[in-house]
């Protein structure tokens, strides 16, 4: 199939979700009531019983925690965050993460990779030959996705956690672009929605979460505004976006004071797109 026949066909596929039925019905930002219409389906957001795995994974929405997992959702795994960010994360949650897990494609890792210079580049290159000679599919990635799994395997290190990696074949959706339909904002340490991409209800989706795991406001605002940037520019939907049917924020808090006040934080952020988004926020 053609690039853009798939995207197309993407985009009635991932259209088809509930959740944007529902949202579009929904006249207020708040979603509480749609919360409690659904309760059933909405707990399982919030269910900690079966995610107590904790795996630092990409805000990617084609990269999903595996089953019994918790997604900490951070773009190429904190690989774009500054030095306190990482040592506070890193105090913070040693030896309470399962896995860091990088992947194929990753658009993060590409933008760390692009800001070095020439010879930080080489001198990278030599240092994982040395260095990295047991991670097996080096030979088949690009630089820059060897650059975004080499950050992921000295955090991990640092974390005490597993290191892992994974290509195209065990993420979901295509390799040639975003199919977000919306972002998940969340300062709130119970929440991944994972879940509810089955049967249908919700959309695929990025989930920035690093708020709730003490990355600080700085970065998860630049953060926020990097991943809209992709699925409202030409490697997402772009243009399909637009007043009816936007890309979707929702801003997620421990109570729905944060809540709000996120919505509004997030709207002044995005002002530039203000016409293709539409800002809800929830909490439980
Ligand atoms: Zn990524």
């Amino acid at each position: 199939m053609h690039g853009k026949e798939k995207l197309k066909k993407s985009w009635r596929e991932t259209g088809k979700a509930l959740f944007l039925k529902k949202s579009r019905n929904h006249k207020s930002d708040n979603l509480s009531d749609l919360l409690e219409k659904d309760k059933a389906i909405w707990s399982k957001a919030f269910d900690q019983e079966n995610k107590k795995e904790k795996v630092v994974i990409c805000a990617d929405e084609r990269v999903i925690p595996r089953k019994g997992e918790f997604k900490i959702g951070i773009a190429g795994q904190m690989i774009l965050a500054g030095k306190k960010d990482k040592d506070n994360f890193t105090r913070n949650w040693k030896g309470k993460i399962r896995a860091v897990r990088g992947h194929d494609g990753c658009g993060a890792a590409g933008v760390a990779y692009s800001k070095l210079s020439k010879t930080e580049k080489s001198r990278f290159l030599i240092k994982t030959k040395e260095e990295f000679l047991d991670y097996d599919p080096r030979n088949r990635v690009s630089d820059a996705d060897l650059y975004g799994a080499y950050h992921s395997y000295l955090l991990a290190k640092e974390l005490d956690a597993e290191f892992e990696y994974i290509g195209f074949s065990e993420m979901r959706g295509e390799k040639e672009f975003h199919d977000a339909r919306g972002i998940f904002w969340s300062a709130d340490p119970t929440f991944d929605p994972t879940d509810l991409l089955k049967d249908n209800y919700l959309p695929p989706h990025f989930l920035a979460n690093g708020l709730a795991f003490g990355l600080s406001e700085k970065y998860c605002r630049e953060e926020l505004k990097i991943l809209t940037g992709i699925a409202l520019g030409n490697h997402g939907f772009e243009k399909l976006f637009n007043k009816n049917p936007p890309f979707y924020v929702v801003n997620v808090g421990k109570n729905l004071e944060e809540a709000k006040k996120m919505s509004k934080i997030a709207r002044n952020i995005l002002g530039e797109h203000k016409d293709k988004i539409a800002f809800k926020y929830l909490s439980t």
